[in-house]
C-alpha cells in the first residue's frame, strides 16, 4: 500500500507546528511543507521587537533548528509557491508547473499587509513589515537620529514605533483614530498606550489620516488630511492585514473574511483543512466564526488541524490570546470581546501594572494583564466560566483572582 501524503501550504508557524504534530502523533506517510519564502519557518513577533532592534540573533527567530525537518522526514520546500488547488483531483500545482497529490491538505497561507492607497504610495522608502526580509531592510535603517513616519497605530505600527524610539530615532505615529486600539479595546486602554508612546517621546498625530506621500523618488514627506507635513527619511505602514484567500477561492472553497472552516478546522472541501491567520473557523465557545491574527492561535491551531487531518474529532475552542511588548510595557490579552458594558481595573493603572477586565452583563468577556504576570490562566478561566463575577471583588487586589474562578460550566 502506498503511503499517504499530507501537504501543507504555508511554511510558517501554523504550518511548521502542524508538520511537527503529524510526526509527534506517529503519522508515517509523506509530509510536504511548502512555502513561498526562502527561509525555513520562523516566528514573526521578534520582527517588531528584539530582532528588529538588533538585540537577538536570527537563529532565535526560527520555529525549529535547521536539521529538524530532515530529521523528521518532513519535505520542506522553500522558495516554492502553490499556484492552484484541485480539490476534485486531490492535487496542488506548484509555481514550476509540477503537481503534488495529497490525501489531506492544510492551508496555512497566513495573511499579508493591507497596502495604503494614496498618491505617492509607491515611492521608495515606504515599507511594510511582515517577513524576515522586510525586517532586515528596516533593521538596517534603525539608525539613531533618523526620522521615521509610522502610519497606523495598531500592534505592528506601535511596536515598530517603540523599537524605533528605543534605537534613538525620531518617530511620528499617524493614525486616523484619535485613540489607538479604541475600536477593539475601548478608550481606556487606547489612552494608556497613547500616553506610553508620548512619554517615550513619540510625536503622535492621531485623528489624522494620510493624504499623500511626497518625495523625489524616495519618500521625504507625509501629508495628513488636515494639512500637517511630516518630514521623514522613511515610512512604515501598518494598517492591518488581509487573509490570503485567493488560492482557496479559486479552488471553489467557501471564503468569508478568511477560509471558512468548521470547528474541526475542515474547510467546505472535505479533506482540506485550514489554520492560523488564514482561517475563519467556527468557534464552539463563541458560537460564531472567529478569525484570529495572533501568534498563539497559529501555534495551537496548526497542531489542532493536524490532529483533525489524522481523523481525531477534536473541536478547536481555545480562548483567543495575544501579547505585545512595547518599551517596558508587556501585556497579555485573552478573550474575544466584541462588545462590553464597562472596563474595570485591578492594580496600579497610573503606574502601568494592572489587569483590565471587559465586562458584559456581569460576565468577564476579556482581560488584559499589563506588567502583571502569571494570571492569564485565571483570566481565561473567568471568561470560560460564563458566570457573573462580583466587580468589586474583581478590582480588589486583596481578593486573589483564583478565588473568583468558578469551576467551568459543564
Ligand atoms: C512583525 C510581526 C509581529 C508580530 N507580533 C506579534 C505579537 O507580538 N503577538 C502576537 O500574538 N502576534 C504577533 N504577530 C502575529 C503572528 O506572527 C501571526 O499571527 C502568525 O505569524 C500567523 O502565522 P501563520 O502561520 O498563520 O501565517 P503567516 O505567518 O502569515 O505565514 C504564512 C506563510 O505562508 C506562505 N504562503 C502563502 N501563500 C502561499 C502559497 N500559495 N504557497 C506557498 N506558501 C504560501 C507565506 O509566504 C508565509 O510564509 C506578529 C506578526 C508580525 C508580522
Amino acid at each position: 500500500m502506498s503511503k499517504r501524503t499530507f501537504v501543507i501550504v504555508g511554511a510558517s508557524l501554523a504550518g511548521a507546528k502542524a508538520a511537527e504534530e503529524l510526526r509527534e502523533r506517529g503519522f508515517d506517510g509523506r509530509v510536504v511543507l511548502i512555502g513561498t519564502e526562502p527561509e525555513r519557518p520562523y516566528e514573526r513577533p521578534p520582527l517588531t521587537k528584539d530582532y528588529l532592534r538588533g538585540e537577538s540573533e536570527r537563529e532565535k527567530t526560527y520555529v525549529h533548528p535547521a536539521d529538524f525537518y530532515a530529521e523528521h522526514d518532513i519535505e520542506l520546500m522553500t522558495n516554492t509557491t502553490v499556484t492552484a488547488i484541485d480539490p476534485g483531483g486531490s492535487r496542488v500545482t506548484l509555481g514550476d508547473g509540477q503537481d503534488v497529490e495529497y490525501d489531506r491538505l492544510l492551508l496555512a497561507a497566513g495573511a499579508e499587509p493591507r497596502r495604503i492607497d494614496v498618491p505617492g504610495a509607491d515611492l521608495k522608502g515606504i515599507h511594510y513589515l511582515r517577513t524576515l526580509a522586510d525586517c532586515d531592510v528596516l533593521r538596517a535603517q534603525l539608525v539613531e537620529g533618523a526620522r521615521v513616519a509610522v502610519i497606523g497605530a495598531g500592534w505592528i505600527g506601535s511596536e515598530f514605533a517603540a523599537s524605533a524610539r528605543q534605537r534613538g530615532l525620531d518617530v511620528t505615529l499617524i493614525d486616523p483614530l484619535e485613540v489607538p486600539y479604541e475600536r477593539i479595546l475601548g478608550a481606556e486602554i487606547g489612552t494608556f498606550y497613547r500616553d506610553v508612546h508620548v512619554q517615550h517621546g513619540v510625536e503622535t498625530l492621531l485623528g489624522h489620516g494620510v493624504e499623500s506621500f511626497e518625495g523625489d523618488g524616495s519618500v521625504s514627506r507625509v501629508l495628513t488630511d488636515v494639512g500637517e507635513v511630516v518630514e521623514c527619511d522613511f515610512a512604515v505602514v501598518g494598517i492591518g492585514i488581509a487573509p490570503r484567500t485567493q488560492l482557496a477561492a479559486d479552488a471553489g472553497l467557501e471564503v468569508d473574511n478568511g477560509v471558512v472552516a468548521n470547528e474541526h478546522l475542515e474547510t467546505s472541501a472535505p479533506g482540506i483543512f485550514a489554520a492560523g491567520d488564514v482561517v475563519n473557523a467556527w468557534h464552539p465557545f463563541y458560537e460564531e466564526r472567529v478569525r484570529v491574527e495572533h501568534w498563539a492561535n497559529a501555534l495551537n491551531q496548526g497542531p489542532a488541524a493536524a490532529r483533525s487531518m489524522l481523523g481525531e474529532n477534536e473541536s478547536y475552542d481555545r480562548i483567543p490570546y495575544f501579547y505585545s511588548d512595547q518599551y517596558d510595557v508587556g501585556m497579555e490579552y485573552s478573550g474575544y470581546a466584541t462588545s462590553w458594558d464597562k472596563v474595570v481595573f485591578r492594580g496600579d493603572r497610573e503606574g502601568g501594572e494592572f489587569i483590565a477586565f471587559w465586562l458584559r452583563d456581569g460576565l468577564v468577556v476579556g482581560g488584559m494583564n499589563v506588567n502583571v504576570w502569571d494570571v492569564n490562566q485565571y483570566v481565561q478561566a473567568l471568561i470560560r466560566s460564563r458566570r457573573p463575577v462580583d466587580a468589586a471583588a474583581l478590582i480588589d487586589p486583596d481578593t486573589p483572582l483564583e478565588s473568583l474562578v468558578a469551576e467551568p460550566a459543564t
